[in-house]
């Protein structure tokens, strides 16, 4: 069952969030579970923090379409013509 975090969304609010989960919990879940969207305790919203030390810096390798979007020059490979004959 993987253990997931979780935050008030009011985190400066103390009307819409109690002690547990303005310094945030850990609640485990079975996967086929929708994600917790309020405090246990206090009913208010909350929201799942992507833990920073689980979760590997590159989860996947960085497509070309997605290093394009991000600004970067992608120099594609061109086949035709490698071979041309002069
Ligand atoms: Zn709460």
């Amino acid at each position: 069952m993987p253990l997931y975090e979780y935050i008030s969304e009011c985190q400066d609010d103390p009307d819409n969030s109690c002690r547990v989960c303005q310094k945030g919990f850990e609640l485990r879940r079975p996967v086929d579970r929708p994600p917790l969207e309020v405090c246990p305790l206090c009913r208010n919203a909350v929201k799942k923090v992507i833990s920073q030390v689980n979760t590997p810096r590159v989860a996947k390798p960085f497509s070309v379409t997605d290093a394009k979007k991000a600004g970067f020059t992608v120099l594609e490979k061109r086949d035709e013509g490698v071979f041309e004959k002069q």
